[in-house]
């Protein structure tokens, strides 16, 4: 498999986004005809329109029709979804959900990205809106989430809201995370869901606190989730997840405490690592190839 990255330039926008992508479109097909297309898309999508809705990070994307624009280019069927989606289904095809019938994919990262795979299929929901277990409400008294609700999973388990809640604390009180403000050498701006990790596992007091409720977050929603679908398994990706065992420790008890003692709760890391959207996209070409054929 030939794969190639290539990073955004530091404002990017859509026109700039599809001239990258083009570039690699010629330098990785070069005389190779393939038969379809499949796009892991970073943001919400209407994937029966293959149109793109937004992107929360990158302007001009919105309602751009990314699946007809690369038809008319490439002239072959090309079909996009949402990028948690397309990892779930990833997962499901070719990593830690290989045999399963059903399976929710989780990424914590940047966000807190799920997508849902029944009996072998992305769940899409009405709007193409399902899958959000990052902004189920965990604690309604919460600190406010960047979708205006309060105490969203992906408020309490995000990276870079757990550097926020570290540096905030680290500032008020000088007397917590001394392992923490030793690790970014007191450059507090240099604190990411990483450092935290490091700093929880040498026993950092804050950072200990981040992780476990972070990892309580989670478990929650993984707990809630598991009692409304009875999923056979979880799949765990994302950045925030490299924390390790303290994090793991944490979902896994919590979501326990949360899910009926009927409920069975597999869950896995995930078997891919960063690369689930990436063959996920080949896996949603296959599959939607299969049913217009
Ligand atoms: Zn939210």
């Amino acid at each position: 498999v030939a794969i190639r990255v290539k990073p955004s330039p530091p404002l990017p926008h859509r026109i700039t986004d599809l001239a990258i992508i083009d570039e690699l479109i010629s330098e990785l097909l070069c005389d190779n005809h393939p038969v379809a297309v499949g796009i892991s898309f970073g943001g919400p999508v209407d994937h029966s329109q293959g149109v793109v809705r937004l992107s929360h990070h990158v302007p001009g994307w919105e309602n751009f029709a990314i699946c007809s624009y690369y038809q008319e280019k490439l002239n072959i069927p090309v079909f996009v979804d949402n990028d948690a989606n397309v990892a779930a289904l990833s997962e499901w095809a070719f990593g830690a959900g290989v045999g399963k019938s059903s399976l929710l994919y989780l990424t914590i990262s940047t966000g807190v990205g799920g997508g849902i795979i029944l009996d072998g299929r992305i769940w899409h929901g009405m709007d193409s809106m399902a899958g959000e277990i990052g902004h189920m409400t965990i604690d309604p008294q919460g600190p406010v989430c960047l979708c205006g609700k309060r105490g969203c999973v992906e408020r309490l388990a995000s990276g870079p809201y757990l550097a926020d809640d570290a540096r905030t604390i680290l500032r008020e009180y000088p007397e917590k995370g001394t392992i923490l403000r030793h690790i970014v050498l007191d450059e507090l701006e240099k604190i990411t869901a990483r450092e935290i990790g490091q700093a929880a596992s040498q026993g950092d007091d804050l950072s200990v606190k981040l992780v476990k409720r972070a990892g309580i977050a989670l478990g929650i929603g993984i707990g809630n989730t598991a009692n409304l679908l009875n999923p056979e398994c979880f799949v765990l990706g994302g950045g925030v997840i490299a924390i390790g065992d303290l994090l793991m420790q944490a979902i896994v008890s919590s979501a326990r405490q949360t899910a009926l003692p009927e409920v069975k709760l597999n869950i896995y890391p995930t078997a891919l690592g960063n690369f689930s959207p990436l063959s996920g996209a080949v896996a949603l070409a296959q599959a939607n190839l299969v049913s217009i054929l």
